[in-house]
Parts: structure tokens; sequence; C-alpha cells
């Protein structure tokens, strides 16, 4: 009988570096991109490029046209922050969560044209929120808790770029 050959430490380990430096990697193309020229006209939202930041407003005349680092991230389906609403209460009150979720968002969005809801997706028992941006979900978990109570808190990564918002309530 021959066992199967175990993975060595030197494969594992290989692979755990190529996962972190992709990761960084990907974060990085978000975070450096250059900064567009001015002014320049988001073709999937319209949101405008001016004076050195992006905000909702008429087309400029002659503006450039270049994705929006929202946009970019909502067609990579990359999210920059995750909040995942856990427990019974959640499928008891989907409607009311789901209403106040996008009240949030409209309101951070109004003058935070990058900060935006990419999904909300049902896993199992949970609904998960995915955000462009790693404001929002603090914003969102603020609001929930508010609202309905129950247990909230949040993880950001080491170099801030990433947050995760957790909150439970049980019926
Ligand atoms: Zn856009």
């Amino acid at each position: 009988m021959t066992k199967p050959a175990a993975p060595t430490p030197t494969s594992h380990s290989h692979r755990r570096r190529f996962g972190r430096a992709q990761q960084e990697l990907v974060q990085d193309t978000y975070r450096l991109r250059a900064k567009p020229v001015e002014p320049t006209v988001c073709p999937q939202c319209s949101a405008v490029f001016q004076d050195g930041r992006w905000r909702w407003g008429a087309k400029p005349a002659g503006a450039h046209e270049e994705k929006c680092p929202a946009c970019h991230r909502i067609s990579d389906q990359h999210p920059a922050g995750l909040v995942t609403l856990h427990g019974d209460f959640v499928a008891s009150h989907e409607a009311e969560i789901r209403a106040l979720l996008r009240h949030q968002e409209e309101a951070e969005k109004r003058e935070h044209p990058l900060n935006r809801i990419m999904a909300i997706e049902r896993e199992g028992d949970a609904l998960v929120v995915k955000t462009t941006d790693i404001h929002l979900p603090r914003r969102i978990g603020d609001a929930v808790r508010h609202a309905f109570h129950g247990k909230l808190d949040s993880h950001y990564d080491e170099q801030g770029y990433f947050v995760r918002v957790n909150w439970r309530r049980e019926s």
C-alpha cells in the first residue's frame, strides 16, 4: 500500500507567498492608478473628476472619458469592504434591512461618489453587502446597530485597504 506523498513545506509556503503578493498587486492597482486628466467623466456612472476629486455634476465641455475607481471595482467584482449580517432576525426583517442599506448608500454616495454598494447577496442565512470603499461598511454597520441593536464588530486589514464588518442579531 502506497501512501500519498505529503505536500512539502516548501511548496506550501510558496503558495502562500504567491497569494499574498497577488493580493497586494491587486490592491495597488486601485490605490496607485494615476490621477485622471482634468476634467474627466466616467462613461459608466457619469461622475466627473475635477479639482482633484470625483464629484457629481454636469459633464464639462471637452471632458476626457475614463472609468472611475468605483466602476473599476464593480466591473472587476473586487469589493473594498464587506458587511455580513447574521442571525434569524435578518431573514424575518430582510425588507426593512435592505431599505436601510439602500438609504445609507444614497446618503453616502451623494457626498462621496466613489462610496457605493456593489452587491447585496444572500449567503445561507446571512446577507452580504459588498462595497466599493472602506467607509460605507462602517456607516452601514453603525446604522444597522442604531436601528436594530444587535452585536457589531469591524476588522481592517493591516494596510487599511479592506474592511470587514460583522453584525449579528438572533430573533
Ligand atoms: Zn464610474
